[in-house]
């Protein structure tokens, strides 16, 4: 068997594998980055939404009044305790370095504000509100601010983020394993010293292009047609068993898992998550959990296993905005204002995942005015299904409500509570709108498989890891000496709760964490020691 060696190995080549890589580099550091397919991940297929905020540059260039505190204040009622209050206050208060970090790592930026409510902003704007910051309940206790820095490029811009971090790589020297595929660590005396991968890289040429096209486009478009996808994956792993050579890697200093989530794996989500069916898999097929599995054997703890995900964006338009959604009793659901995974959230686990947004004539004509404009391509398809296919129309509230299978004398009852003084659910004033223009539509937003509007979902929790290092921690609480976790392998900011650029921001953060911190670390082997 081969054996490599390098002070740091990181496994995976996303975001947060990319970051790892680049401050382990810096710190001096010889680093290997082993990487199942071609690399980029999720976060290449992403939108490439960074959230970050305290008075960045591009907030600045749009005129936008943002601090450390007002981001701290929001991002305390999305997290919850799920990291400690120091570690998201070093998270607030890094977030403008973090911006210039990326910038200086080839990544662009721009401070163009998006003018309306949106789930994400077309090609004319990259700076907007991604969260719930202008909600109720949160613009009171949190000065509202646009947060979400989306990287400068067309279409969803993650493919721009992963272009320029693995160019800034490149730039550095640091060697990339692609089509290699880490299967389990080494282990001596308790401290992780390397692992055990299965490698393309003797395999045919041929063989070698078949797999890079069939993981390329498993990601993309299989990410959108999961029995394509599935397909596709088959044959992948089918390449590997017959090709893999087996390879070691040994660790001088540390091994960072950044393998991702756990979203492909869908006995790993029905275990933890049993509630979360019937979405679409957002990332890539290797989210299969093997990181937070290889952390596991090695006697790590994991946490938030449970914690998905689920987006029901119902904007753009930002028109939809003035509508209400209602279960199939025609109770209201939630404030409609807020981001669309707390919508998906308050839907399967209070609503048994049933969903409508009831709006009127004057609504729908707006939709249909704004729609293509406030729209990616993905996002107009969706619109032009749920105002086509995924739609009832009705000459009353109670006609509606029939025809969809709603409680009439429920939803009435939410129309006049709308329509009152103070909006009971504490939407807004400016987003409210009183429903009065026949004919209404009542749109059907339900978490089930529906490829017209599908629900994407991605897994948020992995292995618990020292928020000052990084380093993953053992079932006792201690940690797990060389042994690093960052992004969607690892408990992380976005772990209760993620709103539009928290995954990214988070596997930047906890990335560079994890690098640093293995690449400084007290290493047992000396430099030519061979481990194996
Ligand atoms: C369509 C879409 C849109 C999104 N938009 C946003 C957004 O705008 N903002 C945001 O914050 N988040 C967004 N997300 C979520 C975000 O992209 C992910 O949570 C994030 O990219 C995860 O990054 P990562 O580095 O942890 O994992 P990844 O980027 O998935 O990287 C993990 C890498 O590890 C490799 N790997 C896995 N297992 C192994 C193994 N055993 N051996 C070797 N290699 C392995 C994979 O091939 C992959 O390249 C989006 C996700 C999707 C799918």
């Amino acid at each position: 068997m081969d054996e490599l060696f390098a002070d740091v190995v990181i496994v995976g080549f996303g975001a947060a594998g990319a970051c790892a890589a680049l401050e382990a580099a810096d710190a001096g550091a010889e680093v290997i980055i082993v990487e199942r397919f071609a690399g980029g991940g999720a976060s290449a297929v992403s939108g490439g939404v960074v959230y970050a905020g305290g008075g960045t540059a591009q907030q600045l260039d749009a005129g936008v009044d943002d601090s450390v505190d007002a981001m701290y204040a929001y991002l305390r009622l999305e997290a919850g305790d799920v990291v400690s209050e120091a570690t998201l206050r070093r998270f607030c208060e890094g977030s403008r370095e973090m911006i210039t970090w990326l910038e200086g790592n080839g990544v662009p930026f721009e401070g163009s504000l998006c003018p309306h409510k949106t789930s994400y902003p077309s090609d004319a704007h990259y700076l907007y509100y991604s969260g719930s910051e202008a909600a109720g309940g949160f613009r009171d206790a949190a000065k509202p601010a646009p947060r979400g820095h989306r990287v400068k490029g067309p279409g969803t811009s993650g493919k721009m983020l992963m272009a320029r971090l693995k160019a800034a790589v490149r730039a550095r020297g640091i060697r990339v394993l692609t089509q290699t595929h880490a299967r389990s660590l080494v282990q001596e005396d308790g401290r992780v010293t390397g692992l055990v991968a299965d490698t393309l890289s003797d395999a045919p040429a041929s063989v070698r292009a078949r797999h890079r096209r069939l993981a390329q486009y498993a990601a993309k478009p299989g990410i959108y047609v999961p029995s394509l996808r599935k397909s596709l994956h088959r044959r992948v792993e089918r390449f590997e068993r017959a090709h893999g050579r087996e390879l070691r890697i040994s660790a001088r200093r540390g091994v960072v898992l950044a393998a991702g989530g756990f979203i492909a794996n869908r006995e790993m989500v029905r275990e933890h998550a049993p509630k979360y069916r019937g979405g679409l898999a957002l990332g890539t097929s290797a989210d299969d959990g093997s990181g937070i599995r290889m952390g596991v054997e090695a006697g790590g703890a994991t946490g938030e296993l449970g914690r998905i995900s689920a987006w029901r964006f119902v904007t753009p338009p930002s028109a939809f905005l003035g509508g209400i959604i209602v279960d199939a009793a025609g109770r209201r659901v939630i404030d409609e204002s807020r981001y669309g995974a707390a919508v998906g959230e308050k839907l399967i686990e209070d609503h048994e995942s049933k969903g409508w947004l009831l709006v009127d004539a004057p609504i729908v004509a707006e939709a249909r005015r704004d729609g293509r404009k406030q729209s990616q391509w993905f996002q107009w398809l969706q619109l032009r299904y749920l105002l086509r296919r995924g739609r009832v129309v009705g000459e009353t509230v109670e006609e509606v409500a029939c025809r969809a299978g709603v409680d009439p004398q429920g939803l009435r009852a939410s129309v006049e509570a709308y329509h009152g003084d103070r909006d009971p659910a504490g939407k807004p004033v400016e987003f409210v709108r009183r429903l009065d223009n026949p004919p209404y539509s009542l749109i059907d937003i339900s978490v089930r498989p529906n490829l017209g509007y599908p629900t994407p979902m991605l897994t948020l929790g992995g292995l618990v890891v020292g928020e000052d290092t990084g380093a993953v921690r053992s079932t006792t609480g201690q940690p797990i000496p060389g042994l690093y976790a960052a992004g969607r392998t690892a408990v992380g900011l976005c772990s209760r709760s993620y709103v539009s650029g928290l995954s990214l921001a988070d596997c930047v953060f906890s990335g560079r964490r994890a690098g640093i911190n293995s690449a400084l670390a007290q290493g047992v082997l000396d430099k030519n020691e061979n481990v194996f």
